[in-house]
């Protein structure tokens, strides 16, 4: 008897022994395929200021087909597609979740890079070398991912999920997210919560953006003058004109980057401005004429308004002090986007627990283990300011921590391991936002500042 229940032992043992090495057989290559597809997302150059579009549009809609979503490819501008993939939930009447991305990425200056910016090199470390790979090509697959397990374990969502893929966010998306988010597709989606991008951590803890600094303001102030010999003293050339400008403009962003080394602001509660060309002088094959004070002068600045800026008095002090037409200047915007929304107000999502989709949110991520840092600013402009300006909630979220924050850097990477737990996390983010019941008011989801 002895004999044949150490025999039953044996035989149950190897057979949890067998299982279990099966398992991590199994995970093994269910991880490796992830990666694969991660890199391969990664490979296809989507790069301004030419991305190659359609090949993305190719390997999404196939990742989508075999997951088993329903696919529609939107086109407001041509060559410019919007992928939206559906997953539809029992309960159509309760408004949805989407999950936005974008398909293109900055351009990477290769040489500079120790791997070729898309290879999707992985190197000993598990470090997935690309550009995209943390802003933002890492995210859209991820939701994929999430998404696919969550078929495969037989999830069945209350509420509709959307995913976009969306093109051009790092030009601004007037081609993309501005022209879906207005449009009527976008209406008869009926969105209750959208999910963005945020920014890499390099502690452990996640970060969570509930609203962003303005979009862009590009300036670019000029100055004319006579022009004279570059021997010749005479007052209000072009360039001194310039000069004295950009001199004012500097005084003032040392000021405002003074609050922060300070700390006395943070760096989204000022205004930032940064030189980003100058332009005069009278070319030459080899250089340029030197001998000669030009008749032009320009320089152009990036601009950032915290959102609780003042736009008028800051416009006020443009045209009175940083272009004023007594040196002979002008100034133009490039681009300029409303810091505030029709009612006048900067909109952020309120990240609280007034708002049950922070909670939702907050209470996914700490399921899985994952830790959160207090709700920020995004110090930038994304996507996510299309949606909140329509009154909907939203959250910029990308799952990375103990990640060095390289967004438009070179040797742009993320670790695989990241990435793996990055997709546990939308599971459970998702999982539970999809089986939200109660119904959210707008009211609850947006404050003022
Ligand atoms: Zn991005």
């Amino acid at each position: 008897m002895a004999d044949k229940n150490n025999f039953k032992t044996l035989i149950s043992t190897l057979t949890i022994v067998l299982l279990a090495f099966s398992y991590a057989a199994k995970s093994e290559s269910q991880h490796s395929q992830l990666i694969h597809r991660f890199q391969q997302y990664l490979q296809i150059n989507t790069a301004q200021p030419t991305p190659n579009y359609m090949p993305a549009v190719d390997f999404i809609l196939l990742q989508a087909k075999s997951i088993g979503l329903d696919v529609q490819v939107l086109e407001y501008v041509k060559s410019k597609p919007v992928i939206l993939l559906t997953w539809q939930g029992k309960a159509k009447s309760l408004p949805s979740i989407l999950l936005n991305s974008h398909t293109d990425v900055v351009p990477a200056e290769k040489e500079k890079w120790v791997h070729e910016p898309f290879s999707a090199h992985k190197d000993s470390n598990g470090d997935i070398y690309a550009r995209g790979s943390q802003d933002m090509k890492c995210v859209g697959l991820q939701y994929l991912e999430a998404l696919r397990n969550l078929k495969d374990k037989g999830f069945v969502p209350l509420r509709t999920i959307h995913v976009s893929f969306v093109p051009d966010e790092e030009i601004l998306g007037r081609d993309g997210a501005q022209m879906f988010v207005g449009s009527k597709d976008f209406d008869s989606l009926n969105v209750g919560v959208v999910l963005d991008e945020g920014l890499a951590s390099p502690d452990e803890n996640y970060r969570v953006f509930y609203g962003e600094r303005s979009a862009p303001w590009w300036l670019v102030v000029k100055a004319v003058g006579a022009p004279g010999h570059g021997s010749k003293l005479y007052d209000n050339s072009a360039m001194e004109n310039l000069l004295k400008s950009v001199e004012i403009i500097m005084r003032f962003r040392a000021a405002q980057f003074d609050l922060v080394k300070a700390g006395l602001a943070c760096e989204e509660e000022v205004i930032s401005v940064n030189p980003v060309f100058l332009k005069a002088g009278t070319p030459t094959p080899t250089g340029f004429v030197m001998n000669l004070q030009p008749s032009e002068a320009e320089a152009g600045f990036d601009i950032r308004l915290s959102l609780g800026a003042n736009a008028e008095s800051l416009e006020k002090r443009i045209a009175e002090e940083w272009a004023p037409a007594s040196r002979n200047m002008t100034f133009q915007f490039k681009e300029k986007e409303p810091i505030k929304n029709k009612l006048g107000v900067p909109l952020v999502t309120v990240a609280n627990h007034s708002n049950p989709w922070w909670t939702l949110l907050e209470a996914a991520i700490l399921k899985v283990g994952g830790k959160l840092h207090k709700p920020e600013i995004f110090p930038a402009a994304t996507d996510a300011r299309f949606v909140r300006r329509r009154g909907i909630a939203a959250f910029g979220f990308s799952p990375m921590a103990n990640t060095p924050i390289l967004l438009h850097d070179h040797n742009e990477f993320l670790n695989e391991a990241e990435y793996l737990k990055g997709v546990g996390v939308y599971e459970a983010i998702i999982e539970s936002y999809a089986s939200y019941m109660e119904a959210v008011e707008d009211r609850d989801t947006l404050s003022e500042l």
